[in-house]
């Protein structure tokens, strides 16, 4: 079979797909990022990228991975050999804490199970016992895209304020920015971190920090070593709509469309497509007869749904048959979830034949695998779909 045939369907919890108007923004002349022009559209992404992290604070805008995002957070905020709190929600929270230790800072991690989310109550317990304020931030992972779980972020906050501490709260927001509520204002975050390749459905290549004053004058007395991270000197360049170094000029054109498509659907309107989603997600998964990696109904992540295949069947060779035969990407397990569970992206830019597809296409491969499931997955889905449908002008947008 030719495996180009028909297109490649991407439905990984990111990069995610972009739509055809971000792509043709990029794909316009490269513009003088020292010209006038340029002023212009950096103003306006700079601007109206606030509204997205619900914040009327500055938002840094990197030309990296939500990696460097994640690096960027922490070499303004802190100095060497300074504490900070960790929650292991998955591998993403884990990759994180790594990072903070190869810094020179030091992680502490309350331990996790992989299959819930943040115990703000836990980091109000430790921070009660920390008379001394040696910890100095608290990081947690919003979305865990390895195990499509979703915290609670309101109640760290709360969980730091009941406890009187000064720590600084820094989150990762990179798999929900855009797809699952997020108000960085309202629930005192001090650093935001974000990423441009999955809700906002560009491609990779954009890393964000959305920055309190708190955080901007702890990036006064900061001591670990930055450079290219730095805020100050991009915060500088930014008042007047440029960036001190050469900025991903493209993607920003990316991004001023992206901001445009958000608008025109109505922020609301896309955390409500994405719930929906997940929801005729999880309908099949139950259906099958398999269980999600989220257990607490009240956390389910509304981008992604990580589905636990039964002892004794690899997700990796499901994978890989129902790439091969539906020309279709699913996610995969991350560390120790390798091979036993794999992930389905409903995040971005997607409609109600994107998730049936991807049902369709996962439940014809437990059946050519032979992995024993209950039938109807794909009806379980359309029930959710189907009671809930678009306004039909919309859907023939
Ligand atoms: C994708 C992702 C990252 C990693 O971002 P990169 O862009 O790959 O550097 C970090 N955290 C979470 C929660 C993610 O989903």
């Amino acid at each position: 079979m030719r495996k180009s045939l028909g297109r490649h369907y991407l439905q990984i919890p990111g990069p995610t797909n972009t739509p055809l108007p971000i792509l043709a923004a990029i794909a316009k002349p490269t513009i003088d990022h020292r010209g006038p022009d340029f002023a212009v559209l950096g103003l306006d992404v700079l601007t109206r990228i606030r509204s997205v992290f619900r914040t009327k604070a500055p938002v840094v805008i990197y030309p990296t991975s939500g990696t460097g995002a994640w690096e960027a957070a922490l070499v303004n905020t802190l100095s060497p050999g300074e504490r900070v709190l960790m929650f292991e929600t998955g591998w993403f929270s884990t990759l994180w804490s790594r990072m903070t230790q190869a810094l020179g800072l030091e992680a502490e991690i309350i331990a996790g199970d992989w299959r819930s989310g943040v115990k703000a109550e836990l980091i109000g317990q430790r921070l009660r016992a920390d008379p001394d304020r040696a910890i100095k931030a608290v990081a947690v992972v919003h979305n865990e895209t390895s195990t499509g779980v979703a915290s609670d972020i309101g109640a760290v906050r709360r969980a730091i304020d009941g406890a009187g501490h000064p720590a600084l709260l820094l989150v990762d927001t990179i798999s929900s920015l855009g797809s699952i509520e997020y108000r960085h204002d309202e629930w005192g975050v001090d650093v935001t971190v974000g990423g441009s390749q999955k809700g906002l459905m560009l491609p990779p290549g954009l890393g964000f920090n959305a920055v309190s004053d708190r955080a901007l004058a702890a990036s006064r007395t900061a001591r670990l070593p930055r450079s290219f991270l730095r805020w100050d000197e991009m915060l500088a360049a930014n008042a007047t709509g440029y960036f001190p170094y050469t900025p991903s000029t493209n993607l920003l054109q990316g991004l001023k469309v992206a901001l445009d498509l958000l608008d025109e659907e109505g922020i609301e309107n896309v955390f409500a497509r994405h719930r929906r989603a997940a929801l005729a997600t999880r309908r099949a998964v139950a259906r099958w007869g398999f269980e999600t990696q989220c257990r607490d109904e009240r956390e389910h992540s509304s981008s992604l749904t990580a589905v636990r295949l039964p002892e004794g069947h690899s997700a990796d060779a499901l994978r890989r048959e129902i790439l091969a035969r539906s020309n279709l990407s699913l996610g995969n397990g991350l560390g120790p979830l390798a091979d036993r569970v794999f992930r389905i992206g409903h995040l971005g830019d997607f409609n109600d034949t994107s998730v049936l597809g991807a049902l369709a296409s996962i439940e014809m491969g437990l059946r050519t695998r032979g992995i024993p499931h209950g039938k109807g997955g794909v009806d379980a889905a359309i029930e959710v779909l189907a009671g809930n449908a678009m306004p039909v002008a919309e859907a023939a947008e």
